[in-house]
């Protein structure tokens, strides 16, 4: 069984693809759970499949159990990661995953009206995001600042009140999750802020100077970042996305 999603004018139905030999026809389920199951011979070409769902989507739609409302991190919501635009959309779905298309988050899980796993699953691929492109910046930087040791270790978390913070003694550098909701120039000063601080421990002059070497504009982004704060959905959901 291999999970497919049919994309049609601008809907996207996902649905269970089973292959079996010998089937004459292709065969169409909904289950209690509202998950889409189709069957067809190994023969059947994915465009004939798709071709055949557009054909039954009208019955589809009928039959399919319409996931129930989130009341806060509601369907169709725009959410804003590294300041690019993804829709968000929930769908009721036997099991949990994750698939980003063309700036849609489709977001499958058994309880969409569970506001707490919904926001688990979109957290974790959250930071998988952050960590891609943390990385990146920090090499960046690392580089920048003629590092020679140990690259830092790099974790992308919740934090409750700071946007980052270097551990000497872990030689870590945690991000804020929420830092992924901000514009992504801030949050290239995020990772120039952190690596300085590998180098310079305090906010004193010096840690400005090397900060400014390394990103030009540096207290300009500190400035502007002061402008938002460190709180994950307030950052990435489109009805907070602006400084405050
Ligand atoms: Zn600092």
């Amino acid at each position: 069984m291999i999970m497919a999603i049919l994309n049609y004018s601008g809907m996207f139905l996902p649905y269970a693809l089973i292959r079996r030999h010998g089937m004459k026809n292709i065969r169409l389920a909904i289950k209690s759970d509202g998950s889409i199951r189709v069957s067809a011979d190994t023969s059947v070409s994915l465009d004939n499949i798709e071709k055949f769902l557009i054909e039954k989507i009208n019955w589809i739609e009928k039959h399919r159990v319409i996931p129930s409302q989130v009341p806060e991190l509601c369907d169709n919501m725009t959410l804003y990661l590294f300041g690019e635009a993804f829709v968000l959309k929930i769908t009721k779905l036997h099991e949990e995953s994750v698939n980003i298309i063309n700036n849609v988050i489709l977001t499958g899980l058994p309880q969409p009206e569970n506001i707490a796993a919904v926001e688990r699953l979109l957290i974790s691929e959250i930071a998988a995001k952050g960590r891609e492109i943390f990385s990146g910046l920090l090499k960046e930087f690392l580089g920048s600042a003629d590092w020679r040791g140990t690259p830092p270790a790099l974790s992308i978390k919740l934090l409750s009140s700071k946007w980052g913070h270097y551990s000497k003694a872990k030689h870590e550098i945690m991000i804020n999750i929420a830092v992924c909701g901000l514009p992504f120039d801030l949050a290239r000063y995020l990772a120039a802020h952190e690596t300085a601080h590998l180098i310079i421990g305090n906010h004193q002059k010096e840690f400005y100077a090397l900060g400014e070497k390394l990103l030009p504009g540096f207290k300009k982004f500190d400035r502007e970042l002061s402008k938002y704060r460190p709180d994950l959905w307030k950052n990435i959901i489109s009805a907070y996305n602006k400084p405050i």
